[in-house]
């Protein structure tokens, strides 16, 4: 960036809602319906067609404004926004324009390069999404499709506060993070349910981005072709919409614990690094694994560890299915600390109970696993390793103590990892101290 100059980001997040139902008609928002059978003369824009608010979609979009710790206003003003484009059949959305949903929220992210940064939330407001424009299905045709006509969105408008690209992308990966804690959305933005704007520079320079989920990255979309000038004006077939005190104090009432709450909680109650209980509780899927695990007796520090790096892995490549129930990782860490698998042939044990299925014991037990922790037996292997090795105990007996890992590790591999490690290494010690 030049000299002198800073950039300035807010983001416009578009959000899909969780409902069965379209914003003001009965169709239905299931993805992937072969094109245009999820519509009626509503969604359609057929004249004479009346808007009837999704109560459902509302619930939800008040559940986002709270826990983004926005007001929530008692009344709220439907306005159409005009423009023209071939996948909107009304030539006109409906939305909310000087009277909002709900403002003046904030969201704190930690920024790569400021620290914690308390980004503000202008406005959340109620939508109906547009259709879609196809443009790969017949060669040198743009097809319309509809079905995504009236899906209800939530817009969260954020302020000014944004500095670099890095502190967007932070600042998404945490608003995604909320919104899928809370429920109201399944955040997939590869079916487009969530969808992000970037204005850069404020009045300077509007580019709509697209944030790919797979990179985690911002980069440019299309660029809008349509001036700004929408003429709203308010929607004249619905009425105000009023939300009683009841309605709201229920639903903050209803929200789950939130991520950086339940990160402190993590913290304190398991006595975990700050570091650690931030990754475990990125989701609230491995947030409750995490609990079910020690609830099922396991260790705090050894269920993190396990979940941070067997389990996140498996998952990763597993659709984020945690495969391994949560009483059976619970059962592993204690064959672990119980001294029946070495750490290694836990990771085996893992590895096959996500793949099958089954007691972690018995699997151990049939892929031949379990240490051996019988003194004759492991004494055999380390005589075995030391008339292997002659030169590498003289060494050891002229003071390199630190070849006893060498050691331990020949006897590891010669017992092919069943070999107590505790037990073979007190069996070294003894030996090489009596062996002249
Ligand atoms: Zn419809
Ligand atoms: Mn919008």
């Amino acid at each position: 960036m030049a000299a002198g100059w800073e950039a300035v980001i807010g983001l416009e997040t578009h959000l899909q809602l969780r409902t069965k139902s379209k914003m003001f008609c009965g169709c239905s928002t299931a993805f992937g319906a072969p094109p245009n059978t999820q519509v009626c003369p509503v969604c359609l824009g057929l004249p004479g067609a009346l808007p009837v608010p999704n109560g459902a979609a509302i619930r939800l979009a008040v559940r986002g404004a709270l826990a983004l710790g926005c007001t929530v206003h008692p009344k709220s003003i439907f306005a159409r926004k005009n423009y023209f484009y071939p996948d909107l059949p009304k030539g006109y959305q409906i939305s909310q324009h000087d009277q909002p949903l709900a403002t003046n929220g904030t969201l704190s992210f930690v920024s790569p390069e400021r620290g914690i940064v308390n980004a503000t939330i202008v406005r959340l407001h109620v939508e109906e999404d547009a259709g879609k424009s196809i443009h790969d299905r017949f060669p040198k045709a743009t097809a319309v499709d509809l079905n995504r006509s009236g899906v209800p969105l939530i817009e969260i408008v954020g302020g000014p506060d944004l500095r670099s690209p890095a502190e967007a992308r932070a600042y998404l990966q945490t608003l995604k993070q909320l919104l899928e804690y809370i429920g109201i959305s399944d955040c997939d933005m590869e079916k487009g349910s969530l969808r992000v704007d970037a204005n850069v520079g404020g009045s300077v320079t509007q580019q709509p981005m697209l944030y790919d989920s797979r990179e985690n990255t911002v980069r440019p979309q299309r660029s809008k072709e349509e001036s700004h000038d929408y003429r709203y004006f308010p929607e004249p077939d619905l009425p105000p919409l009023v939300l009683t005190p009841e309605f709201v104090a229920e639903e903050q009432s209803e929200l789950p614990e939130l991520p950086p709450a339940k990160r402190d909680r993590f913290a304190a109650q398991y006595a975990l690094s700050r570091e650690h209980a931030t990754v475990l509780t990125a989701s609230r899927g491995v947030a409750e694994y995490y609990e079910n695990v020690v609830r099922a007796g396991a260790e705090h520090q050894a269920a993190a560890n396990w979940i941070m790096t067997e389990a996140l892995a498996d998952a990763k490549d597993h659709q984020d299915q945690l495969r391994v129930p949560a009483a059976g990782l619970a059962q592993i860490i204690a064959l672990v600390k119980g001294g029946t698998l070495s750490h290694q042939a836990a990771k085996r044990v893992f590895a096959e109970v996500a793949a099958k299925g089954g007691d972690p014991r018995t699997i151990a037990e049939s892929l031949g696993l379990i240490q051996v922790a019988d003194s004759n037996v492991v004494a055999a292997w380390v005589t075995d390793v030391l008339g292997a090795h002659a030169p590498e105990v003289g060494r050891y007996k002229n003071g390199e103590t630190k070849l006893m890992a060498f050691f331990l590790g020949q006897v590891m591999r010669a017992s092919k990892g069943k070999a107590d490690p505790k037990l073979a290494q007190r069996v070294l010690e003894e030996k090489l101290a009596s062996a002249s």
